[in-house]
């Protein structure tokens, strides 16, 4: 079943300095990208500490909802003492009282949203993605504000809810058009979606109204290099894959590659005893344009950014590290599956060096890289390897 494939003229670049005999060696690059962003608005302190002045309206009434008695009024001068001191638990249950007590007093409801949704942020960095999704349902029902919906939007895409998340974060957008966090945030939900265009416009609209940011720029250009790139691919399902692939692609490769990618997902899902919902993305590009569309350095084979990128025409279609890169890059797919960006690089790649296995000649190409180099500090591994040196990479790839 392994058939030849052209080996492009870059592929010796490529493949530089790695012997033919040498099976290991790093493949590729994992970006953090999928992680959604959270929107930069969350911290923000939203609370009132002093009921606005009632309003008199044109008829010479007081406008009402404002009006809070003088005792509950400094209850909620309480619960933002307490808020602000970062106390907001406390500061939660006083205004669940008050909320109960004065269900339509607008600054009661800004304020236990404000601090519902600080307490879920803080839910939500110790890793308790569910409690904090609870804690934002109900935020949101003491009405929506740029905050609670881009958070609640970014932990529904972070559990791969993309729809729900996607209609939270245009809400959000649409209160706050220009907030950089919660424009990446919608931007990453369309691609999510499969939905490259729409992301692209979103982020365009965002950046001519304001949103102005190095992430913004780098998504813009890396979508629309996306786009461009792939606007004539076909696509086809394989049995466990979506493949896209440019249309002259030769049959016999896309076949090829399709039954590998199939094989690969049954190895590693089998091997690390799992099963994973939803249907994984693969994209063929053509060797010549690989590095410049995936922006990795030469050394990297595949790439894993919330799809399996790899290069054809830079293999033999018969070689085992075609298998290898796979069952590699499927590997990230399961882990951003299952651990939805919350495993580490360090382990990420651990787990993906060990899905490429198919016998265990890890362990000496590991103790071989390892020896006389300096062992990367730990807090490196926590980036993508290829923001390393060459050497450095293979040293962090050996000590996973
Ligand atoms: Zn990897």
């Amino acid at each position: 079943m392994r058939l030849a494939l052209l080996l492009s003229l870059l592929a010796g670049a490529a493949w530089l300095g790695f012997r033919s005999d040498e099976p290991n060696r790093p493949t590729d690059h994992v970006f953090p990208a999928s992680r959604p962003q959270i929107p930069t608005g969350y911290k923000r302190n939203a609370w009132v500490a002093e009921p606005p002045a009632p309003l008199n309206t044109s008829d010479g009434t007081v406008a009402a909802a404002e009006t809070l008695p003088i005792e509950a009024a400094q209850r909620n001068g309480e619960a933002v003492a307490l808020a602000e001191v970062g106390a907001f638990d406390e500061a939660a249950a006083i205004l669940r009282e008050l909320a109960h007590d004065f269900p339509d007093s607008t600054v009661v409801r800004r304020n236990l949203r404000a601090v519902l949704t600080a307490i879920a942020a803080r839910t939500r960095d110790e890793g308790n993605v569910p409690a904090a999704l609870d804690l934002l349902e109900e935020a949101v029902r003491f009405g929506e504000s740029p905050e609670v919906l881009g958070l609640l939007g970014s932990l529904r895409l972070e559990i791969g809810d993309v729809a729900r998340a996607l209609d939270d974060l245009s809400r959000a957008h649409d209160l706050a058009p220009t907030d950089v966090g919660i424009a990446l945030a919608v931007a990453r939900a369309y691609i999510e979606a499969d939905r490259r265009d729409r992301a692209l416009d979103v982020l365009l609209t965002a950046r001519e109204r304001g949103a102005r940011h190095a992430a913004i720029d780098a998504m813009i250009e890396r979508t629309s290099r996306e786009l461009d790139a792939e606007w004539d691919f076909v696509r086809i399902e394989t049995d466990h894959f979506e493949l896209d692939f440019e249309p002259d692609t030769p049959s016999i490769t896309v076949d090829e590659v399709a039954a590998q990618l199939d094989e690969a997902f049954v190895e590693v899902t089998g091997k690390l005893g799992v099963r994973i919902d939803g249907t994984p993305r693969a994209v063929l590009y053509p060797e010549v344009n690989f590095h410049a569309l995936t922006q990795t350095p030469d050394w990297t084979q595949g790439v894993f950014d919330g799809r399996v990128k790899v290069p054809v025409g830079g293999l033999e279609l018969d070689d085992p590290r075609l298998g290898a890169i796979l069952r590699h890059e499927t590997a990230h797919h399961v882990v951003a599956e299952l651990g939805r960006e919350r495993v580490p690089v360090w382990l990420n790649e651990g787990i993906a060096m060990w899905a490429e296995e198919i016998d265990d000649e890890r362990r000496s190409w590991s103790e071989e890289r390892l020896v006389g180099r300096p062992i990367v500090p730990l807090r490196q591994l926590q980036r993508p390897f290829s923001q390393l040196e060459r050497e450095a990479a293979e040293a962090a790839y050996a000590q996973s």
